[in-house]
């Protein structure tokens, strides 16, 4: 079975962009297919419904365990989802955050990623949706701060970190793929 590729241990990934975000939703994808076992497709939709219904109206922010939960009870299939919006998003206990995996759905929000540095600011898309679905396929934060899946308390430690996996965390992954 010498023939049979990786391919074949790929998880399928379906990223769903708001409109206005497709060249982020196509970098996104791009990054997280070099960096993991994921073959991603993107589809664009319109998520204004989950937005509002998940919206912390006090806080001016999207709930985001709330928002992913909503639009979980409205996703079929066992594909793996990663929603990119550009609403603020915040979990309890926190100020904001700049995405968030639960389960086999989540989300990224750009908002806090902008910057008039348009390379800076794709690199940061990138870094961030890479994180979310090392986080979907299991993988915990890491203590080294050049690896993406180090936790970013702020936008300067997604600027320190790359947007790949350290050698550690690939062979986690790699142990719990072959599992
Ligand atoms: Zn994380
Ligand atoms: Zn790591």
């Amino acid at each position: 079975m010498a023939a049979q590729s990786s391919v074949g241990l790929r998880r399928r990934l379906r990223i769903v962009a708001v409109e206005e975000l497709k060249s982020e939703a196509v970098e996104g994808a791009d990054a997280a297919r070099a960096a993991l076992p994921v073959d991603p497709v993107v589809v664009y939709a319109d998520l204004s419904e989950h937005v509002s219904r998940s919206s912390n109206k006090i806080r001016g922010q999207v709930n985001a365990v709330r928002f992913i939960e909503h639009f979980g009870s409205h996703a079929d299939g066992d594909d793996l989802v990663l929603l990119m919006i550009t609403e603020d998003i915040y979990i309890d206990g926190f100020n904001y955050c700049f995405g968030l995996a639960y389960g086999r759905c989540a989300v990224v929000s750009v908002h806090r990623l902008r910057s008039s540095d348009r390379q800076l600011y794709i690199s940061r898309v990138r870094k961030e949706v890479v994180h979310e679905v090392g986080h979907l396929l299991g993988l915990r934060h890491c203590r080294d701060p050049s690896c993406v899946m180090y936790f970013s308390n702020s936008i300067e430690d997604t600027d320190r970190k790359g947007e790949e996996l350290c050698q550690r965390c690939a062979l986690t992954l790699q142990k719990s793929v072959m599992r």
